[in-house]
């Protein structure tokens, strides 16, 4: 399969049809924009399945996403989209940047949630940036902006739901938003422990990225106890 474009942590493959594209999940992990990298072996197949089960339950509660179908291990089948250039962050707890940025005590709550945006911007280290940037840069219309808040709150709500039911408290998470060929806004990327915050409702521990940014260790071992969780629920 042609590669259409290699990131971080996926592979994005042509397909034979134009508006479908395979992606492919590595196993590679990094953080503080790449400062920070290793290979965790599996961690791949954990986000794949893990996206494909949380895009089928957006799907399902009516949120358009680019996901199609699970194809593989490590593959999934989704509809090719022009990324949008902003990283969409949505806070439920205060954690992790937000907290030193501006000085905020730990576990704050959000209510209502707190929706961020970040120039992605690799280079730059994707710097915040506000409504008026987006603008300005011509990044994204105030009709995208508006449907993209509008999703992002959706997404949060479904998630968060449905996420405590297995006692996972979701307390923040990045999302990107792509345009497909009849320019229609849909959730794109991944959602995965990856681009998640996730805490264990009873022992408080972390079960996602942080364990890496932290290097608290076991990743895969809380990776995998997110999708048995989910898995557990699914049916
Ligand atoms: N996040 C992400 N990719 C990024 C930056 C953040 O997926 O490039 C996610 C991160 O996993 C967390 C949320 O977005 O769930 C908020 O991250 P934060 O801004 O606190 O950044 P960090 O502390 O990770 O630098």
């Amino acid at each position: 399969m042609e590669k259409l474009y290699e990131g971080k942590a996926k592979i994005v493959y042509k397909t034979e049809e134009p508006d479908k594209v395979v992606i492919y999940f590595k196993d590679e992990a990094t953080a503080f924009n790449a400062q920070k990298k290793d290979i965790i072996e599996g961690k791949g197949i954990l986000n794949n399945k893990i996206s494909s089960i949380f895009f089928n339950l957006l799907e399902k509660n009516g949120i358009p996403t680019h996901f199609i179908k699970q194809l593989s291990d490590r593959e999934m089948l989704a509809y090719k989209t022009t990324i949008i250039p902003v990283e969409v962050v949505v806070r439920n707890l205060a954690t992790g940047s937000i907290v030193k940025r501006l000085g905020i005590t730990e576990k704050t709550p959000f209510n209502p949630p707190l929706i961020e945006f970040y120039l992605k911007n690799d280079q730059l280290g994707d710097p915040i940036i506000c409504y008026e940037h987006i603008l300005a840069l011509g990044l994204a219309t105030e009709e995208d902006i508006k449907k993209i808040k509008e999703l992002a709150f959706k997404v949060n709500q479904v998630l968060k739901d449905f996420l405590k039911n297995i006692d996972i408290i979701l307390v923040d998470f990045k999302l990107e938003f792509g345009k497909k060929d009849d320019e229609s806004i849909v959730v794109a990327d991944e959602i995965s422990p990856d681009t998640c915050r996730f805490w264990d409702a009873k022992s408080g521990e972390r079960m996602d990225k942080d364990r890496f940014r932290l290097n608290l260790g076991d990743l895969s071992k809380y990776y995998e106890e997110v999708l048995r969780r989910l898995e557990g629920e699914k049916s």
